[in-house]
């Protein structure tokens, strides 16, 4: 069993403050109304009452413009060669339960049989400390898909808001422990340890109970067999004609990670970077080809294909649903759209499943 320990508030900053003498740390900051991962100078300019950032920390893993190659010819006619560097060491500080689900949903993609060196490297070099949450928006859904509030598997250090008698912190890694005992911080008693993770258990089941009240998709594990049915229901075709195929909702997934890859010549054709941005299969040059052709040009077709490779084509693939349920593609959408109502539509008069 992993080490439990009981941090006050003013520990928890110190815990920062130990990490910030090591390493590099980005945390969840306020803006002006919302939140955003950053890197942090300060352990008060952390925020750990937040409910969900804009960007996801993806950003971290895949960034969103990279330069993945430069190539330039010296006068000499000597060529050299230059790739990113990607050594820095770095701690992700309070990541929610959806977003480290939606990291190791991304792993499948990036570390499969062909790897992706970059981000492979990013990821061995990153500690993370989950947060488990405490706290919801009516946007929130991971419990449909088991992503929250609880985070299972993938960090390092996590931690729990007892609320007034701090945090809760738990160790899930070799990683976390030997950060925890370089630290000094003390195991609470075993006697102890029964009560806190008790309390811990409660207050998260509390949460989850709010949150499959306030939105949540029944019966999830019959839903690619229902949209496979669905493929033409009417919701759809309103869908797609609400939709402005604007890519926000792309941009804030931290499960979509389709990116492009450009190559851009100075103007004496004597150096080259290859640069590896975001894309978005909302976007009607996504689905382009050769000579003009275009094999997803109607905007309702991209619509669709979204919404479908997070609930049914992701799971034929890796065996999960694609999306954690993090709210964001409804949050940030100007036409607030919502897989949620969309599923809901479909399942209240659907094509009968046999
Ligand atoms: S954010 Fe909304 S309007 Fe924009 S592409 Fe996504 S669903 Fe369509
Ligand atoms: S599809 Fe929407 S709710 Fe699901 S992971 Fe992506 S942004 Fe979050």
């Amino acid at each position: 069993m992993g080490r439990v320990l009981i941090l006050s508030i003013e520990e928890v900053k110190n815990l920062l403050e130990k990490l910030l003498s090591r390493y590099k740390v980005y945390g969840p900051v306020k803006a002006k109304d919302f939140w955003k991962f950053e890197e942090i100078t300060n352990p008060d300019e952390v925020d750990l009452g937040y409910i969900s950032t804009m960007l996801p920390i993806k950003k971290y893993f895949l960034p969103p413009f990279e330069t993945i190659l430069h190539v330039k010819l010296g006068e000499d006619k000597e060529i050299t060669i230059k790739e990113p560097e990607v050594n820095e060491k770095c701690v992700l500080f309070g990541v929610h339960p959806c977003d480290l689900k939606a990291i190791l949903l991304l792993d499948k993609v990036f570390l499969d049989e062909l790897k992706d060196p970059y981000y492979l490297k990013r990821r061995e070099n990153t500690i993370i400390v989950a947060l488990n949450c405490t706290a919801a928006d009516e946007y929130c859904f991971c419990t449909t898909f088991g992503a929250g509030p609880f985070a299972k598997e993938g960090y390092d250090l996590v931690l729990t808001n007892l609320d007034e008698r701090g945090y809760v912190l738990e160790v899930g890694s070799n990683k976390g422990e030997e950060l925890i005992k370089a630290m000094g911080f003390a195991e609470v008693s075993d006697e102890y340890r029964e009560t806190i993770l008790k309390r811990k258990e409660e207050i998260l089941r509390k949460m989850e109970s709010e949150i499959n009240q306030k939105r949540r998709i029944p019966n999830v594990e019959k839903l690619p067999e229902l949209l496979a049915k669905n493929f033409n229901h009417k919701v759809w075709e309103s869908m797609g004609k609400l939709c402005l195929a604007c890519g926000s909702c792309n941009l804030v997934c931290p499960t979509c990670y389709c990116f492009n890859v450009v190559d851009k010549f100075s103007i004496n054709l004597r150096e080259v970077e290859r640069i590896r941005t975001w894309d978005s299969c909302l976007l009607l040059e996504f689905a382009e080809v050769a000579l003009g052709g275009n094999f997803r040009r109607e905007r309702l077709a991209r619509f669709k294909q979204r919404i479908y490779h997070k609930l049914s084509y992701f799971i034929e693939q890796y065996g999960e649903f694609g999306c954690v349920g993090c709210g964001r593609c409804i949050r940030w959408c100007v036409r607030k759209i919502d897989p949620v109502k969309i599923v809901g539509e479909i399942m209240e008069k659907p094509v009968p499943l046999s």
